[in-house]
């Protein structure tokens, strides 16, 4: 037991003081199901161990994806229902992402068809305050208002999509549509003194609506109790029954695929290459083993190792190190089913056009060309993540910082108007 003293309540959980770590805080979910902002409320003997699992195991696998954060440790049923969480300060907005259109989106816009895909995915801000109804609220009302800053909304605005699309990701794997999602972010305490946005609160099966097969009618979620008139015992067993349905599921979430990379080079003088894709590759948790094979010198070995390989027990996506003939990358593609992405390793006498030329021109030379070993391995990160959420996020993850870089590049780059020419236009 890590419970302190108790220092809030919520609708559906209690939080406590961690016993040993000042900085932390312990969350146990209730037992409670309410829906109306609390009017209609009823107890489900466990619902609060289930909700702990699904959180812990939604949060193990944002974290596995590199996201920021309050989640430590807990949830699983040897903590008894606690989980271990960083203090922050909650900001009491919930942030809102719609993939479909549902729910009071379609009670607020009466001319939208339910089912509506929303491209791009829809943020909405609702105000914390029960006794108004959580209201929605404008970007500008919250900064007005003081409730944070419009630079700590712009990140929380930048997650909360990521953080649905990492989300609808593990869930289509099972062929279940993720319609909408409520969060709630915090602001925490860095080392230097700083603060930090991170993803707070709890992520359960009342947080999210979801349709197995995209179908409302074989819902999963919390709007099967939001939709009951007034429950009996045989209507909460069979929603305790989901619920228990979602938390198996979830815990599949982060399940790694086993996703492999065969990286093959024409000769040991690529392996700084290899070296590079395998660094970047176990940036995103892949796994890479290398080779040498010739398709000049030694055709009957780079097959059977090609045969070999796609014989493991795992998914298989090739990078050749091809030379400037390029044969390796068409003898492998055509080896093979699985996808082969061909790296060229450009030499010193090597010109960009000149490699562009001979290995875009002839057919069927590999099913993909990528001219960076970190990109390669970008690539590769991209196949494997179909059927691996983990490396989904971590790519989600990867695009992010970049989009940051080029951002805090331009806000450096001198323009009095930050367009990131020097000098203005
Ligand atoms: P809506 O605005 O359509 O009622 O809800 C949008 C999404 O946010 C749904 O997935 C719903 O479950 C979730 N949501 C809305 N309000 C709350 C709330 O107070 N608590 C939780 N856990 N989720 C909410």
């Amino acid at each position: 037991m890590k419970r302190g003293t108790e220092v809030g309540r919520g609708k559906t959980k209690v939080l406590y003081a961690h016993s040993d770590m000042a900085d932390a805080l312990v969350v146990v979910q209730q037992d409670d199901i309410t829906a109306g902002d609390g009017a209609k409320r009823n107890t489900i003997a466990g619902k609060g161990r289930l909700a702990a699992l699904t959180t812990s195991r939604v949060y193990r696998l944002l974290n596995a994806c590199g996201l920021p954060t309050h989640f430590l440790s807990g949830g699983e049923d040897e903590d008894a229902n606690e989980m271990v969480v960083r203090r922050c300060e909650m900001i009491p907005i919930e942030v809102v992402v719609r993939g479909v259109a549902a729910g009071s989106y379609l009670k607020r816009n009466p001319g939208v068809k339910a089912g509506t895909v929303m491209a791009p995915r829809l943020v909405e801000y609702f105000f914390k305050d029960d006794a108004r109804h959580d209201p929605q609220y404008t970007a500008e009302q919250i900064v007005e208002e003081g409730i944070c800053t419009s630079s700590e909304l712009a990140v929380m605005t930048e997650l909360a999509p990521m953080i649905f699309d990492i989300l609808a990701h593990a869930w289509r794997r099972q062929r279940v549509l993720l319609v909408d999602l409520k969060v709630e972010f915090g602001r925490a305490r860095r080392p230097d003194g700083g603060t930090e946005i991170l993803l707070a609160d709890v992520i359960d099966n009342d947080s999210w609506r979801i349709w197995p097969a995209g179908d409302q009618a074989l819902m999963l979620d919390k709007q099967i109790y939001r939709n009951m008139a007034v429950p009996t015992a045989g209507d909460l067993d069979a929603l305790k029954a989901k619920y228990e349905e979602v938390a198996e599921r979830v815990g599949r979430f982060a399940q790694p695929a086993g996703g492999l990379v065969a990286i093959v080079m024409g000769s040991s003088s690529d392996r700084p290459h290899a070296e590079r894709i395998s660094k970047a590759l176990a940036a995103f948790g892949i796994p890479a083993r290398a080779h040498v094979a010739s398709a000049h010198k030694t055709p009957a070995f780079a097959l059977q190792r090609v045969q070999q390989i796609d014989n493991m027990l795992a998914d298989v996506v090739y990078i050749t190190l091809a030379g400037r003939s390029n044969a390796l990358s068409a003898f492998v593609d055509a080896a093979t089913a699985n996808p082969v992405i061909a790296c060229p390793v450009i030499g010193a006498n090597w010109g960009g056009m000149e490699v562009l030329s001979s290995l875009l021109l002839p057919s069927g030379v590999a099913s993909s060309v990528v001219l960076e070993p970190e990109n390669a391995a970008l690539a590769a990160a991209k196949i494997l993540a179909v059927n691996d959420s983990v490396v989904y996020g971590r790519v989600v993850m990867s695009q992010y910082r970049s989009r940051k870089q080029i951002m805090e590049a331009d806000g450096h780059a001198g323009s009095p108007q930050g367009n990131g020419r020097a000098g203005g236009a």
